[in-house]
């Protein structure tokens, strides 16, 4: 199993034309800003500023390089959107990071919503997407530390039941709680 004990920022770039020279699969980590992403990055490689959260100019409209134990490229990519009223035409900056997933090195993505909250249009229409593209996913309910027992009963039966789910993580980059599941479930993909 990959234990991300080695972690290193490698590069910024705007199309995965230019990512870095190693042939090396990728994992990319995509959600809605504030909903954890960063924390989760930093808290598995377990350094607090490697995906730095807003400080550098350009770095969340960017995919971000990350390489991880020599393995692979954990990728911190931009945000979703959609165009309102419910289509599912992406936006123009979604129709940037759709050819991303284009990427023939793409290995998976880490899908992450915000627990304490049903899935938004947003996150539907990425959930949409790429269960269209076919590509493996993980799916992460991100804050699990601000739950109680009956508010994690509540997103999962939203999750599992209401979306059909088949599984997800309950995780917390505060606690720790659901990391190693996120670790074991990206080696497995890799
Ligand atoms: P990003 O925009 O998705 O990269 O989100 P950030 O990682 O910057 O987090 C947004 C806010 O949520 C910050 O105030 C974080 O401190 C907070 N946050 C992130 N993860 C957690 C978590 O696991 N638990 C709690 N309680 N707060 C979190």
């Amino acid at each position: 199993m990959i234990n991300f004990s080695k972690a290193k920022f490698v590069k910024s770039a705007p199309t995965y034309n230019e990512k870095p020279e190693k042939n090396l699969k990728e994992i990319v980590f995509v959600g809605k800003s504030n909903v954890g992403k960063s924390s989760l990055i930093n808290a598995l490689v377990n350094n607090r500023k490697m995906a730095f959260t807003s400080g550098k100019p350009g770095y969340t409209k960017l995919l971000n390089y990350f390489e991880i134990d020599e393995k692979f490229y954990l990728v911190d990519a931009p945000g979703y959107g959609y165009t309102a009223s419910g289509s599912k035409h992406l936006d123009n900056f979604s129709k940037m990071m759709e050819t991303y997933f284009d990427n023939p090195s793409l290995a998976g993505v880490v899908f992450i919503v915000d627990s304490r909250h049903n899935m938004s249009e947003d996150d539907k229409g990425f959930y949409d997407f790429i269960v269209d593209k076919g590509i493996p996913f993980i799916l992460v309910a991100s804050k699990a530390d601000k739950l109680n027992q009956s508010e994690k009963a509540k997103i999962k039966k939203h999750i599992e039941v209401e979306m059909g789910i088949e599984s997800f993580v309950l995780a917390s980059s505060t606690n720790g709680v659901g990391l190693e599941d996120i670790k074991a479930k990206i080696s497995q993909i890799l």
